[in-house]
């Protein structure tokens, strides 16, 4: 056979618009912007993508680790793949021998960038449980049973804050701090397509809501304004916000491989959140406290940045309120308050420094979670106090991003 009669064949990298909870994740990943969206749908340009994978790791979902081979020539376009509400089926094997498999885009294995330094661990701390994932998919959901919906934020704040508890009775559905479920909101959207899977974190530590019972909450914000702040009613949060005791959900997961918690004894946990960021961060704690209810030694020590508008729009504000500080050093930052300095968590942390920068020294984690805005702030009071104590940020953070110390989890 001469190359002329040959066929390319190329890998090519395709994201299953099924799964896809439109996270964004991917799409800032990339090295090479090969990634880019719509308003439904995540894609990936051919002729960009050279099949690093940086992208497949921190995608919480799987939906990106999808590589079908075709013929170079007959590569799904980015207006195909648009078009998509599922994956094409896999394409029969041409009958000539490939002259060569490509990964997506022009370069070949040896030419492939290498990974670009990532800004979080992609994946878990070594002494994380083994997590259970995609157990459960929107084609095949689980029903989970409504066992409560309490309001967490006061009567008058402005922001409705909801914890929600679902029993998943007798069927199997394992879960860690730090994973998230997807949820099928009912109905179509406006072009008469099913809803998206939204992602929710898990608020529950491992062993249930409430302990040796097979169910889970989760910290929900209604949303009722978009990010510019112009009136909108969110599908699935709105939905899940005004369910009753007994109503039924579809559920799917558990998602997230890498967001889990050290589980060696000494490790000492930094969680800095916003809003319902807290969920994963309530998950945690409530783990730690429970172990050392039943006296099993925890030297790690807990701290915890904590920001909202008011004290009255802070999730958990009570309990958290409850635990005592040689258990959780907890700071509180609020940026509304009435005839207060306003103040944002990156405050709060460059307040604190010098026994954050101790922690730095030590066996620490970081979680971040929340809202996305807040990510430039806290790295940057990361940096500012790890230079006051003679320390490099910069290096600090690439070696915890390796050793699966660093997570950030912001939407
Ligand atoms: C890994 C992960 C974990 C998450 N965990 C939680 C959680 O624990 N609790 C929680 O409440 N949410 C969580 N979210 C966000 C959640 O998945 C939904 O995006 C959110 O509830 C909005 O969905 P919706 O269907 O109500 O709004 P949509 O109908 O999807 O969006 C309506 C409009 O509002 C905008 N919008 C979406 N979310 C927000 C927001 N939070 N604030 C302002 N505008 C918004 C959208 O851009 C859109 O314009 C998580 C997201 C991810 C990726
Ligand atoms: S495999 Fe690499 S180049 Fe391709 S989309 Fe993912 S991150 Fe981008
Ligand atoms: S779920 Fe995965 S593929 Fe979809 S936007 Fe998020 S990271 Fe990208």
């Amino acid at each position: 056979m001469n190359a002329s009669d040959s066929i390319i064949l190329l890998r090519q990298h395709l994201i299953d618009p099924e799964i896809c909870i439109r996270c964004n994740t991917c799409e800032e990943t990339c090295p090479v912007d090969a990634i880019t969206h719509d308003s439904r749908n995540y894609v990936v340009d051919a002729d960009k993508c050279n099949g690093c994978e940086a992208c497949v790791s921190p995608c919480p979902t799987g939906s990106i680790d999808h590589w079908h081979v075709v013929p170079k020539t007959q590569a799904y376009s980015l207006q195909e793949q648009f078009g998509w509400d599922e994956l094409p089926p896999q394409q029969a094997a041409p009958l000539e021998t490939p002259d060569a498999i490509r990964p997506s885009g022009n370069a070949l294995p040896g030419e492939m960038p290498a990974a670009p330094s990532a800004s979080s661990s992609t994946h878990a701390p070594w002494s994380a449980a083994h997590p259970y994932l995609n157990l459960y998919s929107l084609k095949e959901p689980v029903t989970a049973t409504v066992a409560g919906n309490f309001r967490l934020t006061a009567e008058d704040a402005e922001s409705d804050i909801r914890h929600l508890v679902l029993d998943f009775g007798t069927q199997f559905f394992p879960l860690l701090e730090g994973q998230s479920i997807g949820i099928i909101a009912p109905g179509t959207d406006a072009a008469g397509k099913p809803h998206y899977l939204r992602m929710y974190s898990v608020a529950s530590p491992r062993d249930g809501e409430r302990e040796g019972y097979n169910n889970l909450s989760l910290t929900v914000k209604r949303v009722v304004q978009d990010h510019e702040g112009n009136a909108v009613r969110g599908v699935a949060s709105n939905y899940l916000c005004d369910l009753q005791k007994g109503d039924t959900v579809q559920v799917s997961g558990p998602f997230g491989a890498n967001y889990l918690m050290p589980n060696h004894a000494n490790a000492h946990l930094l969680m800095i959140c916003t809003g319902t960021g807290s969920a994963p961060m309530r998950a945690m704690t409530e783990h730690r406290r429970r172990q050392t209810a039943k006296a099993q030694a925890q030297s790690g020590k807990l701290m915890l940045f904590f920001g909202a508008r008011k004290p009255e729009e802070l999730p958990y504000f009570g309990p958290l309120r409850k635990l005592p500080q040689e258990f959780i050093d907890i700071h509180l930052a609020f940026s509304r308050v009435p005839d207060q300095p306003r103040a944002w968590v990156q405050d709060k942390i460059r307040e604190a420094g010098p026994a954050v920068s101790q922690l730095l020294r030590e066996d620490t984690y970081i979680y971040i979670c929340g809202l996305k805005g807040m990510e430039t702030g806290v790295m940057e009071a990361l940096r500012d106090i790890c230079k006051e104590a003679g320390m490099d940020w910069p290096s600090l953070h690439q070696q915890m991003v390796k050793q699966g110390r660093f997570h950030v989890e912001t939407y």
